[in-house]
């Protein structure tokens, strides 16, 4: 990353240098905030207005009170990429609850801070797009709806992020995890897919999964190509015993996985039902977004 990024901060295109937010913003002291990343291939930003309601959407549940409208925010990310140049790469969307005092109440923070930093982003090395991944199950389980929504796509990534170091000790790059019940909720940073029976199917919202965009799109892709898709609860029994599986996440687009706690998915090898979509994804990333203009 240059160090001449341009940022936007709070209503201003600024230098990366000059982009800074306070020590005593939530965000920072509390995790209290929401985000969003976003693809732009091509010149054209992937999904933009469903990540932006995304947003608005995490941003309802926590009580924040957004300052821009979802079509002005929109712009914001067109400007911001523009104003760095760029045609392909990754946009972190972050909205904090802003400065208050040191104590909890969200209440006393009467201004929320909004930043947009357009960047290159490689999540995982193009290797595995072809030879696939590697899955451990992480011990750390994801949130219920009643303790935190993992529908909330929050500034608070401890729970993520100590499932990810679980991963890189037992040397494995994605990790899958599972909800109270023990039964499959996503990965730590993506979402995941079996197939079974030509069948393609991942875990239901409720069973802890984040309403992923590109989850949605593997939906369309399926309908479009007559793939069978449907939501259920799954177990690490059927991930196990699965013919394929793959990822999604913005950062990952789709990866084929191919072993979980050392039992091989399938042949071992990516399977053809992701090869389809992976195709089918990359030509619709490359054609369809909103212009940056
Ligand atoms: N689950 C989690 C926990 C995530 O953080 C993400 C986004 N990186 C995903 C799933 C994938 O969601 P999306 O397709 O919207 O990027």
């Amino acid at each position: 990353m240059s160090d001449s990024q341009k940022i936007w901060l709070d209503g201003e295109i600024v230098d990366q240098a000059e982009a800074k937010v306070s020590v005593f913003d939530h965000g920072l002291l509390y995790g209290d905030g929401v985000f969003e990343g976003i693809r732009f291939y091509n010149g054209r930003v992937f999904r933009l207005e469903e990540h932006v309601e995304r947003l608005f959407l995490s941003a309802k549940a926590i009580l924040l009170k957004m300052l821009w409208t979802e079509s002005e925010v929109c712009d914001i990310v067109r400007d911001t990429i523009r104003a760095n140049g760029l045609v392909d790469g990754y946009v972190r969307l972050v909205v904090t609850r802003g400065s208050g005092g040191l104590g909890l109440n969200p209440y006393l923070c009467p201004k929320p801070s909004m930043f947009c930093i357009a960047a290159s982003i490689q999540l995982y090395p193009e290797e595995y797009y072809a030879k696939g991944l590697e899955l451990v199950t992480c011990s750390t389980r994801r949130p219920s709806h009643a303790t935190l929504s993992p529908q909330i796509k929050s500034l608070n990534y401890l729970n993520n992020i100590m499932a990810k170091a679980e991963c890189v000790q037992a040397g494995a790059m994605e990790g899958l995890m599972l909800n109270d019940e023990g039964t499959v909720a996503e990965c730590t940073g993506d979402t995941i897919f079996i197939v079974k029976n030509g069948v393609v199917i991942t875990p239901k919202i409720t069973d802890g999964a984040l309403d992923g965009i590109t989850r949605a799109v593997i939906f369309e892709l399926c309908e479009r190509l007559e793939i069978e898709i449907i939501e259920d609860t799954i177990t690490r029994y059927d991930v196990y015993t699965a013919d394929e599986s793959f990822l999604t996440g913005t950062a990952a687009e789709v990866i084929p996985v191919v072993k979980v706690d050392d039992r091989s998915i399938g042949d071992g090898m990516p399977g053809e039902v992701f090869k389809e979509l992976l195709t089918a994804f990359r030509e619709e990333a490359a054609s369809t977004g909103v212009e940056i203009g």
